[in-house]
C-alpha cells in the first residue's frame, strides 16, 4: 500500500514509527528529515531510516506517498508552511503530536484535505532515536482527529495504516482531544515537574532530599524526566485546557490540605477511599 515514507523529526516517536512501519510494510523506502544531522546519522546506523536529510526540499525528489510529522508541536506551523510550498498533492500527511485542536485546523489550512491529525497514546519519558521501539504502538490507542474537511479516503488509509501497526484506532473531535489529554496526560506531567520543583525547594543545605527517593516518589516522578522542549510546546499549545486542569488540581489539593489540617478522620478517609476506588478502576 505504501512505497515511500518520509518521517519529519527522527527522534524517539518518529524512529519508533519508522521501525513499526517497516515491519508492516517491509518493501517501503524510508526517508528521514531532521534539523539535527546527528539524529539522521544515528537513525541510518540503527537501520531506522534508509536515507536522511536536513533539507525539507529533498522531499520533492523522494515523492513520498506518506509523510509523518514527528517533531515537537511548536515546530508544526513552520514545517507545514514549508511543506505547503512544495508540490505534495499526491502525499498523505499525518502527525503524532500530543496536541490537536487549533493545530489540526491550522495544518489543514496549509496542507489541505489530505492531512489527517493523529496522536498515538503511547510513549515514554525517553527521547531520541536511540530509544526507538518497534513495538511501541502495539495494543495502544491511536486517536485520529478528522474534521469536515478531511478526505474520507485519506482518513481510511491512515486508519488502516495504524491498524496494521497494531494500534487501536479511535476518532475524536480535535478540541475534545485537547480537553481529554489536557486532563489525563498534560496535567500529570505538570504535577510531576512541579513536585520535583517543590522537593528542590524543600531541600536545605543540611539535607538533599533527592538522596532519599522512595519507590512512590520514583514512580510518581518518572515522567518529570521527559524532554523539556516537547513539554514546553505541549503546555503552551494546550494552554487553556492545561490551566483549567491545573486549577481543578489546585482545588483538590486545597481540599486535601484542609482535611489534613482539620484532622477529621472520617472525611479524610472518605477522600482517600474515593480516590483509591477511582484509581482501581484503571486497568
Ligand atoms: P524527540 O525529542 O525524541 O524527537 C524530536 C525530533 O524532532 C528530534 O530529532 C529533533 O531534532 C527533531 N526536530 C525538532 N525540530 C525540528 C524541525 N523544525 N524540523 C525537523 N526536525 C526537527 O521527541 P519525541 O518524543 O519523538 O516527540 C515527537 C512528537 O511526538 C511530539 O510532537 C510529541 O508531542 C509527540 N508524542 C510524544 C510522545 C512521547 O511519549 N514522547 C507520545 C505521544 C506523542
Amino acid at each position: 500500500m505504501f512505497k515511500r515514507l518520509c518521517v519529519i523529526g527522527v527522534g524517539f516517536m518518529g524512529g519508533s514509527f519508522a521501525l513499526a512501519f517497516r515491519e508492516s510494510f517491509p518493501n517501503c523506502e524510508i526517508l528521514g528529515i531532521d534539523i539535527n544531522p546527528y539524529a539522521i546519522d544515528k537513525a541510518i546506523q540503527l537501520g531506522v531510516i534508509d536515507k536522511g536529510s536536513v533539507q525539507m526540499n529533498n522531499l520533492l525528489l523522494f515523492k513520498p506517498d506518506l509523510i509523518m510529522l514527528a517533531t515537537p508541536v511548536g515546530t508544526f506551523e513552520s514545517i507545514a508552511k514549508e511543506l505547503s510550498s512544495l508540490d505534495l498533492k499526491d502525499s498523505l500527511i499525518t502527525d503524532l503530536g500530543s496536541v490537536k485542536g487549533r493545530l489540526v485546523y491550522m495544518l489543514e489550512e496549509y496542507l489541505g484535505e489530505n492531512f489527517v491529525g493523529g496522536h498515538p497514546i503511547a510513549g515514554t519519558e525517553k527521547s531520541g532515536v536511540e530509544n526507538s521501539n518497534k513495538d511501541l504502538f502495539k495494543g495502544k490507542r491511536c486517536i485520529l482527529t478528522p474534521t469536515q474537511r478531511t478526505s474520507p479516503k485519506a482518513l481510511e488509509k491512515i486508519k488502516n495504516m495504524w491498524v496494521s501497526l497494531g494500534a487501536l484506532v479511535e476518532e475524536m473531535d480535535p478540541f475534545l482531544h485537547d480537553y481529554v489529554f489536557g486532563a489525563v496526560s498534560h496535567l500529570p506531567h505538570a504535577v510531576a515537574f512541579a513536585l520535583i520543583d517543590a522537593i528542590k525547594n524543600l531541600s536545605k543545605d543540611s539535607v538533599d532530599l533527592f538522596k532519599y527517593p522512595g519507590g512512590g516518589f520514583k514512580d510518581f516522578t518518572r515522567i518529570a524526566g521527559s524532554d523539556p522542549i516537547m513539554w514546553r510546546d505541549i503546555f503552551l499549545e494546550n494552554r487553556e485546557n492545561v490551566l483549567k486542569a491545573i486549577e481543578a488540581f489546585e482545588m483538590s489539593l486545597k481540599n486535601l490540605k484542609e482535611l489534613i489540617k482539620s484532622g477529621n478522620l472520617q472525611e479524610l478517609t472518605d477522600y482517600l477511599l474515593s480516590a483509591k476506588n477511582c484509581r482501581e478502576k484503571i486497568n
